[in-house]
């Protein structure tokens, strides 16, 4: 039995010190602490999101979200809109949603404030707001994302307990691309599980059914075990999959992420291969504001593209790219002014090959005339 608990939080929006180059998310809401879909893989368990033990049996329902973002937002002096990622460490359309209806309330301030949303659940219920999701959609832009980790469903019932089936999700997906086209949507295939969603079969066919459902992503990523969130995944696998805690144990050897890079590889080139066959994006497009961040989130976008690619294809200094796009992202200023007083190198990592890259990026997208347009 799952218990609803009604509680006051000071806060409902977190600003983030650095843009996420996976969802380029600067805000988060959760418009709950828990979440009832219970995934034996959920990482809100590790102990960096200082969630509650019973976090997929007690429910915390936070109070007044709708005036506390409202105050939140009316008031603020120093933020400027940008993308919210909604849910996170809890499922925003968890059965939950269908009583208090949080998301949808906060949703519409949102709507308000011109502020874009990205949305990832596992659950059907978010076609209930497709009429507000598509009013963002046309004032400044929304992203919708299932995640769907496997196409079977004895696989799914053992990740994702109480989650809507893989066939739900991606129906669900092409009915907001029919109904809301302007409405990005993808699939967020991650955690990719080891030995239970990382067959060729598996990748091929998300990839596939990403492609037919008209999705405009699949974003992919492999498993993290950490903490807590390691023993309890682990304790689940001895349950029902006894012959994998061996191969996990191997895989893993006690890291957060598989010590054996050679898996990594494997399942990274795997997968780019699929989208190129399929002619799929694994990278979400992301909002641009026309402000002074609009040539500063362009090029950020660039070089953590790059970066990723280097990454999941096991090339060093991907680090260096990645930080340079998180500065660029956080400037309070056009970097266009930073290179034409010849200040670029007081961009931390922005120095080198990548300040090169950079500068032919400014020309890329510097469709200024004067110093003035930019204020
Ligand atoms: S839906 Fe997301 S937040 Fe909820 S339990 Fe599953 S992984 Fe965790």
């Amino acid at each position: 039995m799952v218990k609803y608990v009604l509680r006051e939080y000071k806060t409902i929006l977190n600003k983030l010190k650095f843009i996420d180059t996976w969802f380029w998310v600067r805000y988060t809401c959760n418009p709950y602490q828990g979440c009832e879909h219970a995934c034996v893989y959920c990482d809100a368990r590790s102990e960096r999101y200082y969630i509650h033990p019973e976090f997929d049996q007690t429910i915390f329902v936070k109070k007044n979200v709708k005036e506390k973002l409202d105050a939140k937002l009316r008031r603020a002096r120093t933020l400027l809109p940008d993308v919210v990622g909604i849910g996170g460490t809890c499922d925003a359309y968890q059965p939950a949603e269908m009583n208090y209806k949080n998301t949808r309330k906060l949703l519409e301030v949102f709507l308000k404030y011109k502020y874009p949303v990205f949305l990832s659940t596992k659950s059907i219920g978010v076609l209930r707001d497709l009429d507000l999701l598509g009013k963002i959609a046309n004032e400044t832009a929304c992203c919708v994302a299932f995640t769907i980790t496997s196409l079977e469903e004895k696989v799914n019932l053992f990740l994702e307990p109480r989650a809507a089936t893989a066939e739900e999700r991606f129906l669900a997906l092409e009915k907001i691309k029919q109904e809301q086209p302007k409405i990005q949507t993808g699939v967020n295939f991650m955690p990719i599980v080891p030995y239970l969603a990382d067959s060729d079969e598996n990748m091929e066919n998300m990839v596939r059914s990403t492609r037919e459902v008209k999705a405009d992503f699949i974003l992919f990523a492999g498993l993290t075990l950490r903490d807590k969130q390691a023993l309890f995944f682990l304790r689940k696998l001895e349950e029902s999959h006894q012959n994998l805690v061996e191969k996990y144990h191997k895989l893993y050897q006690g890291n957060y992420v598989p010590k054996d890079k050679a898996y990594l590889l494997r399942i990274s080139q795997k997968m780019l291969g699929y989208c190129k066959k399929y002619s799929v994006n694994y990278r979400v497009k992301r909002w641009i504001p026309s402000d002074f961040r609009r040539i500063n989130y362009l090029i950020a976008q660039e070089l953590a593209d790059k970066a990723y690619e280097m990454q999941i294809l096991g090339k060093k200094g991907y680090k260096g790219w990645l930080w340079a796009a998180n500065h660029i992202n956080n400037l309070p200023e056009s970097i266009a002014i930073l290179a034409k007083k010849e200040q670029l190198e007081t961009i931390r990592n922005v120095r080198g090959i990548i300040k090169a890259e950079v500068e032919g990026l400014i020309k890329k997208y510097d469709k200024s005339k004067t110093l003035d347009s930019y204020f």
